[in-house]
């Protein structure tokens, strides 16, 4: 794990043996914290269908008692992801069980970061835990963000490979702020595009932006995979996202991340209308 993170990051590693300010430090103390204390927790944010807003799944989205601005990047930088991704994985899982056991089968997507893809014992300790809950592999979607996906490394796309056999589908996050090329994107048979929030944005104000969103839902499209537009805050994004094929979207616009059992409240409705939207 430290050997890729080097060849990932060779001046962070660096500077976290020899120089780390602060205010990073007094972040890692409270993460480590947290994970020892079972305070790392994951919170709930609906995707819809563009076209009848009908939820049909939820991103987990860790949350400590650091905002996750702070912590998020911190612990992907220092190595910490390895545990807390773990424990992410499980409250996820066994969430998604108590979701099954409530008769709610929409899939359920998971953040992996790029120390959890390279380490060897992932695909196992992720077999382990649908064993562990008896959950079947379809019940979740791992986001990869694109310039993740994107590395040039074997084992990467070998972990990949072994995760989509075992049913699991693969998303790939942020599209549009890394650099993969489309051989890749192809390589790596993803279900889902997510197309970043700085594209949706103005999506419906920039000629030049609507073009990129619908050239990748246009790639997407070619590859079959689906397309979900991220950080939609406007009604005004919904027409025109539409209009260009694209076939989910989450944002809060429709519901910002909620705890569990409001998750549970919303699925009992099934939809996100937003007021004045057809
Ligand atoms: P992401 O995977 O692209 O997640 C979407 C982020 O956008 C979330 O922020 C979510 O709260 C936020 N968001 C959703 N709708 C809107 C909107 O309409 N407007 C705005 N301004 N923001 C919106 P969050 O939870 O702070 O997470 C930030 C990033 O941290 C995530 O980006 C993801 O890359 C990473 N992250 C979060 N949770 C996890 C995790 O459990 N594991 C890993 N590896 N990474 C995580
Ligand atoms: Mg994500
Ligand atoms: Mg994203
Ligand atoms: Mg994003």
């Amino acid at each position: 794990q430290r050997e890729a993170l080097k060849r990932k990051r060779p001046f962070l590693i660096f500077s976290a043996e020899l120089d780390v300010p602060n205010k990073v430090i007094e972040i890692l103390t409270k993460v480590k914290d947290d994970l020892n204390e079972g305070r790392i927790e994951v919170i709930f944010q609906p995707k819809v269908e563009l076209q009848t807003f009908k939820i049909v799944g939820a991103e987990a989205l860790m949350r400590c008692s650091v905002p996750p601005a702070d912590a998020i990047p911190v612990i992907v930088e220092y190595s910490l992801m390895y545990d807390v991704g773990r424990k992410i994985l499980e409250k996820s899982f066994y969430y998604t069980k108590l979701l099954e056991e409530k008769g709610f089968g929409v899939p359920i997507s998971v953040n992996i970061s790029y120390v959890q893809l390279a380490d060897r014992q992932f695909v196992r300790f992720v077999k382990k835990l649908l064993k562990k809950f008896s959950l079947e592999g379809n019940r979740f979607i791992f986001e990869i963000t694109e310039s993740e996906a994107s590395l040039d490394d074997e084992c990467i796309v070998e972990t990949i490979s072994q995760l989509r056999k075992m049913g699991i589908g693969i998303s790939i996050d942020d599209f549009g702020m890394g650099y993969s090329s489309l051989s890749r994107l192809k390589l790596l048979k993803a279900c889902e595009l997510k197309i970043d929030r700085a594209f949706i944005k103005d999506v419906d104000k920039d000629p030049e932006i609507l073009g990129i969103v619908k050239f990748a839902v246009d790639v997407a499209s070619l590859l079959s995979m689906r397309t979900v537009a991220e950080g939609i805050e406007r009604k005004d994004q919904v027409p025109i996202l539409r209009r260009v094929g694209c076939s989910e979207g989450q944002g809060f616009l429709f519901s910002p991340p909620v705890e569990f059992r409001e998750f549970v409240e919303l699925l009992k409705k099934g939809y996100l209308r937003p007021k004045g939207v057809k």
